[in-house]
């Protein structure tokens, strides 16, 4: 059997983590199995779609390296795969269960139905439409909802995640098939598509599991064997037992993209965020990913969102990348991160600045408030100097005369390079008997007046002779 998994987000604009989790498992099982996967676009709650968000779902799937062989763009031979363009396809699907006796126009007015619903309410029942089923519906047409006419009894199934389920009749209703408007809903239209296209894995969000039974009906009223279901556990809040909510300080995918975190890094969180191989690996290739998952794997429990480890684990992809494949790898994505004053610095002074700072940042976008020194000069604030917790104890005039043993001695060396720059740093130790969090605080606030700054020799050796002693110079003349 092929493996085929499907993606199939919701054109609303915002990229929730989860619904992007909900991208990775399906792509690394399809990936792992050599099957396909399958990108179909959910926009038929015409309430909710917001133009331009397919396009950013794309766009963030490409940016994950998460290709898709049939969908949008690539194409394939079960399109369309907008179900807003495949509105007669469910038609005809709706008409088998109209003849088969298994669906029916629903004239009922929405006040009667909310009015049972109060009175459902009020004594504590179940809402089940089923129990004012119209006896005598019309002949469907659009403009009126379509109904499953459902026949309330036990289902026990398997998900791949969450084990064998068992529900009795009670859950069971004659939810709509087809609104008001012509548009199928989620629950009709996903079982739809999924057998169209031979999805032979439902990968989705736990939120769906309530639901399962109903869509157990409608597949055997249609005769149909349901796929494989694989329900995904939820993403829970970093505090408390609730699902991640927008308030919790979560962004969205797009949010982190735009901040400098790496596709690898996101790929690799989210798709250890309610998997792992049972080992203690944090760092994963997507290549690995697909080779180590599993579905036995993923866990039945809700899985906590930690932005920390988000950035941690950014942090080791920025090493790595730095490490296997040079630091002109890394500089490549850089472009959108540099401060406003980097602008008219040439490639190779950035990269410089970069091969110096790259173990230090956690998102690239650090890169804008870390390294504006290297661009323009600092302004000189002297309380950074006099209340450093190294340098409070001296006098302005001794930091004053250190400042100038410095200059005098830095201005000797012939060739300006960490090396030769180290040698004098060290050299400056011996003569002035300070420790080196003492002189080097001093050094390096007076080049950068910056919280910190990378290997004092090399960022004298970036900075350059020139911009170096003329900064040293003015804070000694400033003190
Ligand atoms: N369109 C649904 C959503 O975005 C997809 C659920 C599913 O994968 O079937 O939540």
């Amino acid at each position: 059997m092929k493996v085929i998994t499907r993606f199939a987000p919701s054109p609303t604009g915002y990229i929730h983590i989860g619904n992007v989790r909900s991208a990775i498992y399906p792509y690394l099982l399809a990936r792992q199995n050599h099957g396909k996967l399958i990108l179909r676009i959910e926009d038929t709650d015409r309430e909710r779609f917001v133009e331009g968000a397919t396009e950013l779902i794309e766009d963030t799937l490409k940016w994950l390296g998460l290709d898709w062989d049939e969908g949008p763009i690539v194409g394939g031979s079960h399109g369309p795969y907008f179900q807003s363009e495949r509105k007669s396809i469910y038609h005809q699907w709706a008409q088998k269960l109209i003849a088969s006796g298994r669906a029916y126009a629903d004239p009922t007015p929405s006040e009667v139905i909310e009015k049972y619903h109060k009175e459902c309410n009020e004594k504590k029942m179940p809402f089940l439409f089923r129990n004012i089923r119209p006896e005598n519906p019309p002949e469907w047409k659009p403009g009126i909802p379509l109904r499953f006419k459902t026949e309330p009894k036990s289902y026990t199934w398997y998900d791949e995640v969450m084990g064998k389920m068992t529900t009795g009749p009670e859950v069971l209703d004659d939810i709509i098939l087809i609104k008001k408007d012509g548009f199928p809903t989620y629950n009709f239209a996903h079982i739809v598509d999924d057998t169209e296209m031979g999805v032979t894995h439902v990968m989705r969000g736990v939120e769906y599991l309530s639901s399962t039974p109903n869509y157990l009906a409608i597949y055997e009223a249609l005769n149909i064997t349901p796929p494989k279901l694989v329900s995904l556990p939820h993403i829970l809040a970093p505090q408390g037992n609730k699902k991640l909510g927008k308030r919790d300080g979560a962004k969205s995918v797009t949010e982190y993209r735009a901040e400098g975190i790496l596709a690898e890094a996101m790929l690799n969180y989210l798709a250890c965020l309610g998997w792992n191989d049972g080992t203690e690996q944090e760092i994963y290739t997507k290549e690995e990913l697909i080779n180590k998952f599993s579905l036995e794997r993923i866990q039945n429990s809700g899985a906590r969102y930690d932005e920390i480890k988000l950035l941690w684990l950014n942090g080791q992809w920025i090493r790595k990348i730095v490490h296997e494949d040079g630091v002109s790898a890394l500089y490549r994505r850089t472009e959108s991160f540099w401060p406003e004053s980097a602008k008219g610095y040439d490639d190779q002074y950035k990269i410089r600045v970069l091969s110096i700072i790259y173990d230090r940042l956690k998102t690239l976008s650090d890169l804008r408030t870390m390294t504006e020194y290297f661009f323009s000069d600092p302004k000189i604030n002297l309380t950074m100097l006099t209340q450093n917790k190294f340098l409070q104890k001296f006098s302005e005039s001794e930091l004053e005369n250190l400042l100038k043993l410095t200059i005098s001695k830095l201005s000797e060396l012939e060739k300006w390079e960490a090396n030769n720059l180290q040698n004098t740093l060290n050299e400056l130790l011996v003569i002035t008997g300070k420790k080196p969090a003492e002189l080097f605080s001093l050094i390096r606030i007076a080049l950068s007046y910056a919280p910190f700054s990378p290997a004092l020799n090399l960022t004298l050796e970036v900075l350059g002779r020139e911009t170096s002693l003329a900064r040293l110079n003015l804070t000694a003349r400033s003190i």
